[in-house]
């Protein structure tokens, strides 16, 4: 029995070890150097003016809304091929979350989709503060479009790239801020680069950022040009309103500097990766991923559909196959409007049925920047046997 393949995986080297083992070896375990470091080479790496980094992109989002202002009453829009928090991050401001349905190419939010919704929203008077898009498997959506609808529409426009550190969006580097307000990235161990548990927000806003920086700890500031009062003393902070504590601790920004210095090495052997695929599976009875943006794309994921009406098994028995011979194949994503929160939010199936009937066919097969030549042909192969 050969060992299996997981679908998605950390790559750690001995570069990386050694850079968290001198932080274990400092004064600072967390609101150390480490931290302004890995935001300053984020940022620069993405021609962002300003980095945040936090726990995870799930603050990173919720800090984001937060910034943009988002509350009761308002309306955030995401699309329903995520993960879940793309959309939680609304519910926790208090905000009512709706769905825009995915592209058939790209099976990302589709801009067109999305005009049609906010013609209509226009009329009945319920537009939404802010949408975000999701770079779905590490390629972003139509943002030139999106953004003329943000000009357009009065929304703010978050891009959740937590599949995209390192990807490109029409020659420039994802999370420049072009086409979005706010950029969110996760270091989650299966995205491109990790710190263990990681994310940030890009922006080019000042005040954003500011006010980014003041959620991810207690809404607290040390700042006396920012302070309401008086200064009693050396001593003295003001909580200004009501904060989190999202930060990231400088072991794991040590780990995410040491790994954005490999990030070039996994894009590239993540865009072989992908070439390749589209070779091994050739004439196979499935729809590959849009090759035109293969040097674009971070391909954190390599999703293939099934043409169900040329094979003769179901999806999931295909996907048991693949599982019982060691693949790690995985399902991104089950349509956010059909799980069970949302449904008790009134969300029902039909609703998307391009997310649904996406549901219905996606597989992603293995896709690491530690994966093998040998451990993908394996891969290929037995998808190849279990469509037979
Ligand atoms: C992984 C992921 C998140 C959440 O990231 P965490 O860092 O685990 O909180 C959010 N959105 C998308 C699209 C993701 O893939």
């Amino acid at each position: 029995m050969s060992t299996s393949i997981p679908y998605g995986r950390q790559s750690i080297d001995e570069s990386d070890i050694a850079a968290v083992t001198r932080v274990l070896h400092s004064d600072w375990l967390t609101q150390g150097p480490a931290i302004p470091a890995f935001e300053a080479a984020l940022a620069a790496r993405c021609e962002a003016k300003y980095a945040v980094a936090v726990s995870n992109a799930t603050s990173a989002l919720h800090i984001a809304c937060t910034a943009a202002g988002l509350g009761p009453g308002d309306l955030l829009w995401t699309t329903p091929n995520t993960f879940v928090a793309s959309a939680n991050c609304a519910r926790y401001c208090g905000a009512d979350v709706d769905f825009v349905d995915i592209d058939r190419n790209t099976w990302c939010l589709d801009a067109n989709a999305l005009e049609r919704k906010l013609v209509e929203a226009e009329r009945s008077g319920r537009l939404p503060k802010v949408v975000i898009p999701v770079a779905f498997a590490g390629r972003s959506a139509d943002m030139h479009a999106i953004k003329r609808l943000a000009d357009r529409f009065d929304f703010l426009v978050i891009e959740d790239a937590s599949h995209a550190v390192g990807a490109r969006y029409c020659g420039r580097p994802v999370g420049c801020g072009d086409h979005a307000h706010m950029t969110v990235f996760s270091f989650h161990p299966v995205k491109i680069v990790t710190t263990g548990e990681g994310g940030a927000v890009l922006t080019n806003d000042a005040t954003l950022h500011e006010r980014l920086r003041s959620l991810r700890s207690h809404g607290i500031t040390r700042d006396v040009s920012r302070m309401e009062s008086e200064s009693d003393g050396p001593w003295y902070y003001e909580m200004t309103e009501l904060g989190y504590n999202y930060r990231m601790t400088d072991l794991q920004a040590a780990l995410g500097l040491s790994q954005l210095d490999r990030l070039d090495t996994f894009l590239s052997r993540r865009r072989a990766l992908a070439a390749r695929y589209a070779v091994l599976l050739e004439g196979l009875p499935l729809v590959l991923p849009e090759y035109d943006v293969l040097d674009e794309s971070a391909w954190h994921l390599y999703v293939v559909r099934l043409k169900l009406d040329a094979i003769r098994f179901t999806h999931r028995d295909v996907f048991e196959r693949m599982r019982q011979a060691g693949i790690g194949v995985n399902l991104h994503y089950i349509p956010v409007h059909l799980q069970p929160y949302y449904r008790r939010l009134g969300f029902r199936p039909g609703q998307f049925p391009e997310s649904e009937q996406y549901y219905r066919e996606a597989i992603s097969l293995p896709m690491y920047a530690a994966l093998s030549d040998d451990a993908q042909a394996r891969v290929a192969d037995t998808l190849k046997a279990a469509l037979r």
